[in-house]
Formats: C-alpha cells, structure tokens, sequence
C-alpha cells in the first residue's frame, strides 16, 4: 500500500452565551416548549428590524483575538440565500468578505511532543437556524427558538494543518477550552451548542493537489470527531486503494454503527448570493476597543499548563487537569500565592477534592473550601502535624462545614502521634500477641514489617506517625 495523507479542515460553529439573541431581545435557553421564544424578528416578517446585540459582537472579537486573529476595523453583515423550512426570511444573516477576525492561530499539543500550529482563516458572526423536528404521529414540524441565535463560525486555513484524527480532536478540545476560559460560549457539544463539521480529503504521498474532499456532520461528542474523521480517511483510502474516486459527499456520522453514510452528494458549490444587509449598519472596531480587550484577556489555558509543567515540573497530565478549567487554575495559582506546594496542592485537588465536588455538582468557588484550606492542609501533612489517612478525614469535614483544617484538628485532638513514648507501647503490644509474624520476620521474611504497621495504624485509628512506627517496629523485631 502506497502512503498516503490526509488533511482535515475544521469549521465549528459555537452559539454564544448571551442573554438575547443576535438581532432581537428574545432570550437565549436551551429545550423548553417549541416556538415559545419568537418574535416578528426572529420569525422573519416582513417589515421587522434586526438590531445587532453588542455582547455577541465583543465575545467574537474577544475569541478572535484569543485566536491570535487580526480584527477587520470595519466589517458588515451579509445575507446569505438559500431556502430551507428551518431559515424563516429565505437568507441567514452572516459574515463574507470581512468577517471579525481573520489569519490567526491556536497551538495544540503535537503527538510527537511539543506544539504544533493550526492556521485559522477566518472567526465571523451569524445567527443560528431554528430546528427542524420529526414529530412522532408522522410530518415535521419547525421550532424556531433557535431561530437567531448569536453564532461564532471558526474556520481553519487552507490548505489544512491538521492530518489525522487525534489532531482534530486536540484543536476541538483546545478551542472549546479557550471559548469556556473567555465565558463566550458554555461548550455543549450534546446539545449541539458547540458544533463541528470537518471536512476531510486524503492523497497520496508523491500528489501536490489536495483530493476530493467530504464534510462530516452530526459529529456530538469528542469521541465521535476522532472516531468520525479516522473512520473517513480510512474509507477514502480504501476508494482510491481500489481504484475508484471520492466523490463530494456530506455524510452523517451514525454513532451507534459507527461508521459514515451520504446525506448528500454535492455537485457544484452552492451560489448563495451573498450581498451587504442593507438593515444592518457596519461594525467598526476602535483601535483602542481593541487593545484594551487584547490587555484584558486572560491566559489560556494551554499556556498555563505548561507553565505548571515548566515551573514546578509537574506531570503533562496534572498540569492540564488543573490548567483546562478557569476557576480551577486561578484557585491553584491562590494557594500558591499563600504559600502552597505546588505538587502537594495539585493532587489533593485532582484527587479528593475533585471527587467531593463531582459528588456535589459544585465548582471550587461554590463550595466551602478555598485555596487557604488546600494551604492549611497540605501544610499539616507536610510538617507532620497529621497523618495521609486524617487527611483525608479532615478533608471530608471540613468540605461539609468550610472549617480551617488547623482549627478542625485543634477542637478534635486529631493530631498525629509523633511522640515515640506514646507509640512504643502499641508496637510491644501488637509484637506480643502476634508471635508467630515475629518467628516469620526472624526466618528472613522482613515484609512481615509491614503487618505490625498496619495493626498498629488501625489499633491507634490512623493517627499515629507511619514513619515512625516503621523505624519503631524495625528496632523492636531486629531487638528481640
Ligand atoms: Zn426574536
Ligand atoms: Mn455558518
């Protein structure tokens, strides 16, 4: 079999997270009764008046520059035709010749390490369709709640950047965190307000022409872009292997089968007729509205994962897990502004704290514990004032009532047991009535060590010192 490489285009469309839609003041929800959320605007009668809403059109320039894009100073809305039940006015309003934001980038981590650039083409405005729906006695029916929307289209370049399945997922995983980090979008993929349609084409090593390209839609999930986008190169090998064409295809992805069907077979590129809105009056961009938005963004979140990883060398893996979420990095970047260790820090959060507050359904700024608890904890450990195991008690207490953990072990006593006094008497005790583990530990069998430790932690309910118990078992059984 001949080489052969694939390159994938990525267009992913994100309904923005604001209150009202993009040209009216009917609110933004997801599910609820159909048409309930409708205007004349929306619903496209003749003689309404759209109005653009300002929010969307600052989360757009405010995602674009994320993307590293250059902002067009002025650019206006046009009307793009086609005909189809869920579009009311015959065209939806869009961006053509000068959408927002244009030729910047996002880094995604490569597979061979380090980073690698995907090129983007273009970040516009439009407004969402509304929904068609099969109803269950038989026909369809339109639900035009979604029916302008705001909606933020990302393109990346061409030719694409992105050549195989994991990359794809990687620059939506990347995007999708950026969008989340910006608070422009809430990211759903399964309820499709996060959308992605990659458009993939395969060709052999030695060939300069890019192939025939098929578009991929219905893609709701990260699994399904990787399963989706592997599945399509591999049934475009496949074609060409055997000597047959690819032809221009929009597929469905069928997620239950896994595998890609024709929803329709593109013959020439749709004319849709697109012209400037004439209702609509063109957006300028101030160059200063601009720098300050630039100043004002936060740090993203693949930057701040691998400072973590350079600064306190923490694993690729933690690192993300604490960098990919807003609230979750600033809260790690406090306790380490109070004095954290960093590593001690990261993995009482990824562990039980994040295991506490999935249980609960809460973020970090919605529960009782801030970054001084993470602190106060991690401190107790680490000056071995507490044991692991009373950590972990502790951790659970103070989750419920939002106590110091400092205050919690003062009020139980609930300290560790470091005073070899106190301990000498348990490691007697438990040596005496297990003689037969000692005999063992004489015949040469020194991990029979590890059973006195575990009956003394228990017999002192977790709080004795377990390194000290261990130096203290060694000296009586290598005494006696
Ligand atoms: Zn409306
Ligand atoms: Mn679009």
């Amino acid at each position: 079999m001949s080489e052969y490489i694939a390159s994938i285009g990525m267009e992913v469309h994100a309904e923005l997270a604001t209150e009202s839609k993009m040209f009216c003041r009917c609110p933004v929800a997801f599910g609820g009764e159909p048409n309930t959320r409708v205007c004349p605007v929306c619903l496209g009668l003749p003689g309404a008046l759209p109005v653009t809403n300002k929010k969307a059109v600052n989360m757009v320039m405010r995602a674009a520059l994320a993307l590293n894009c250059r902002i067009s100073e002025c650019c206006h809305f046009s009307r793009k035709n086609y005909f189809y039940p869920d579009l009311p006015k015959g065209y939806q309003i869009s961006q053509y010749s000068d959408p927002i934001g244009h030729d910047g980038w996002l880094d995604i981590p490569a597979r061979e390490g380090g980073l690698k650039r995907i090129g983007i083409r273009r970040v516009h405005l439009e407004e969402d369709t509304g929904k068609l729906m099969h109803l269950p006695g038989g026909g369809s029916g339109v639900d035009y709640n979604r029916s302008g929307v705001p909606l933020m289209e990302i393109v990346t370049e061409f030719p694409p950047d992105i050549s195989n399945e994991e990359e794809a997922k990687e620059y939506l995983v990347q995007l999708r965190q950026i969008l989340l980090y910006l608070d422009v979008c809430d990211g759903k993929m399964e309820e499709g307000s996060l959308r992605c349609e990659p458009n993939i084409s395969v060709r052999s090593a030695g060939q300069k022409d890019l192939g025939t390209k098929t578009e991929l839609k219905n893609l709701n999930s990260f699994r399904s872009v990787q399963l989706g986008v592997k599945y399509e190169i591999a049934r475009q090998i496949g074609v060409l292997e055997s000597g047959g064409e690819v032809r221009q295809d929009t597929r469905g992805w069928n997620e239950a089968r896994e595998e890609s069907f024709v929803m329709r077979t593109k013959e020439t590129e749709q004319d849709y007729r697109y012209f400037p809105d004439p209702d609509l009056v063109p957006l300028n961009f101030d160059r200063q509205v601009i720098e300050r938005a630039m100043a004002q963004l936060p740090k993203l979140p693949l930057s701040r994962s691998i400072r973590y990883q350079e600064e306190f060398g923490l694993s690729a893996k933690h690192c993300w897990q604490i960098a990919e979420d807003r609230e979750w990095s600033e809260f790690f970047e406090e306790a380490l502004a109070l004095g954290g260790d960093p590593r001690a820090i990261c993995n009482l959060m990824i562990s039980d704290f994040a295991k506490l507050l999935n249980a609960e359904g809460l973020t970090p700024r919605r529960s009782r514990i801030g970054p001084a608890h993470l602190v106060d904890l991690t401190k107790l450990i680490s000056e071995g004032a507490i044991s692991g195991r009373i950590a972990k008690d502790i951790f659970h207490e103070i989750f419920e009532t939002g106590k110091l953990p400092s205050e919690l072990v003062r009020e139980t006593g609930a300290s560790q047991i470091s005073d070899p006094a106190a301990l000498e008497p348990l490691v007697r005790k438990a040596l005496d009535e297990n003689p037969r583990v000692v005999e063992k530990y004489k015949s040469g069998q020194t991990g029979a060590a590890g059973f006195f430790v575990g009956e003394i932690m228990k017999a002192s309910q977790g709080r004795a010192n377990p390194e000290l118990v261990a130096k203290l078992v060694a000296q009586e059984l290598n005494k006696a």
